[in-house]
């Protein structure tokens, strides 16, 4: 892997409790993300466009619960993080 100076994260926890995913970055720090905040966030090709095309998320005024469930999540390139459904959608494409 090569070094980065931009923070990434090296592990997380999802709380299903309470809804929000625990982000341990590589400078230490934790961070706390409720799971809709994560979704509405998202920078996949899918949530929120690519090349001039809107995305999923441009056309929603709210989420449901099952859109905003993390199931899995996956460390991912430039991403960060991407979502368990993005996963799934991007994956259709290839
Ligand atoms: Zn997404």
């Amino acid at each position: 892997m090569p070094q980065s100076t931009h923070p990434s994260p090296t592990s997380f926890l999802l709380d299903e409790e309470n809804r929000q995913l625990t982000l341990t970055w590589t400078d230490e720090h934790e961070s706390v993300h409720s799971w809709e905040a994560l979704r509405w966030a998202c920078p996949c090709a899918w949530c929120s466009g690519e090349g001039g095309q809107p995305g999923m998320l441009q056309s929603k005024q709210s989420l449901s619960v099952e859109e905003t469930t993390l199931i899995d999540v996956q460390p991912v390139g430039r991403y960060g993080l991407e979502c368990d459904e993005c996963l799934k959608k991007s994956r259709k494409g290839l």
